[in-house]
Parts: structure tokens; C-alpha cells; sequence
């Protein structure tokens, strides 16, 4: 592999993150991806504390953190089934990785869902929190820029179909603009 950044997009051999070296990968087990970001409060009495947001997507679906089991497992629910009040669990395995780092270990996976996301949907999703994320770490710079950074950077990434489909369904800046937590 030539380029591993933390941030690359699905290939078909990415089967989990970086950190996790492909050992005995079981070829049922779907194509998936941890999210892992750090979030620092800036404001309020929480200030400067770190919280770990963590989201698994298993292309087309994204799911969010839903608890931490006993045994150091924990639950994600699929976000459009949980929409459509159809709660759809996958569980994986946390562990410390050499550094201390948490990873998880994808264990087990809904195999049909009520929700039916489009092909692109956990892209959207990823431009959109990536977004997030880099004007919250920049305040100063103009967002129309970070915009612009942040869909070249997941276009980069894309096969030609899956860019199509993308800046198909992706979000304008003019329609972000609307959206409220841009401009916190
Ligand atoms: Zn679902």
C-alpha cells in the first residue's frame, strides 16, 4: 500500500483501520471503517477536555457509538434505521492497541436493513463531519476555502463513478451556508 493516511477512503482491501495490521481478515467480514475524532470542548465548564467521537460505516451505511458493553465491546446503531425506529446493531471489540491507542475490531454486523442509503451516503456523511471538524479547528479562515479543501481531498480519493455520484448528492457551500452549526 502506498499512501496510508488515517483519513484514506475505502479500497477493497481496506478492511480495517491503519492500526490494525491484516491478520487472518475473514472474508466475510464487510468492508468497514472506525471514524476516530478527537474533539476538544472549547467554551463552558468542560473546557479543554477531550472527548473521542467515534462512528463505524460499513459502505453505504453509517452507524453511531451507542454504548460501551461489558467486556470492552461496544454497540453501534445504524443511523437510518435508527430514523425509522428499526434499532440495527453491530458490535465490536475495543482494544489498546501498542500505543495505548483504543481500536476497534469489527465483530458482528447487521446483515439486512430497513433503511436503504444511497451509494453515496457515507461519503456525504464523511464530507460533512470532516467539514465540521476543520472550521471548528481553523475559526479564522474563511469557510467557503475550507469547503473547497475539504471536497477536493474526499474527490481525490474517489473512483470517477463514486466523484459523479458525489458531487451529484454532496451538499453545496450555498446550501451548508443555511445549515446552522457552520456558523458556530
Ligand atoms: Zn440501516
Amino acid at each position: 500500500m502506498e499512501s496510508s493516511n488515517d483519513d484514506s477512503f475505502f479500497s477493497n482491501s481496506s478492511l480495517a483501520t491503519d492500526a490494525d495490521e491484516a491478520e487472518n481478515v475473514d472474508p466475510n467480514v464487510p468492508e468497514h471503517r472506525f471514524n476516530i475524532k478527537k474533539h476538544t470542548t472549547k467554551t463552558g465548564k468542560n473546557k479543554g477536555q477531550v472527548r473521542t467521537l467515534v462512528t463505524l460505516t460499513i459502505p453505504p451505511y453509517s452507524f453511531k457509538k451507542k454504548r460501551v458493553n461489558k467486556g470492552n465491546t461496544v454497540t453501534f446503531s445504524c443511523n437510518g434505521c435508527d430514523k425509522l425506529d428499526t434499532p440495527n446493531y453491530a458490535l465490536a471489540a475495543s482494544v489498546a492497541d501498542d500505543t495505548g491507542n483504543e481500536v476497534f475490531k469489527l465483530k458482528s454486523w447487521p446483515l439486512k436493513h430497513a433503511c436503504s442509503p444511497s451509494s453515496t451516503d457515507h461519503i456525504v456523511r464523511d464530507f460533512r463531519s470532516t467539514l465540521y471538524a476543520m472550521v471548528h479547528k481553523n475559526p479564522t479562515r474563511p469557510v467557503p476555502s475550507i469547503f473547497d479543501e475539504v471536497r477536493e481531498q474526499i474527490t481525490s480519493k474517489l473512483t470517477p463513478e463514486e466523484k459523479l455520484a458525489f458531487l451529484t448528492e454532496a451538499p453545496t457551500f450555498d446550501e451548508m451556508k443555511c445549515n446552522p452549526w457552520l456558523l458556530v
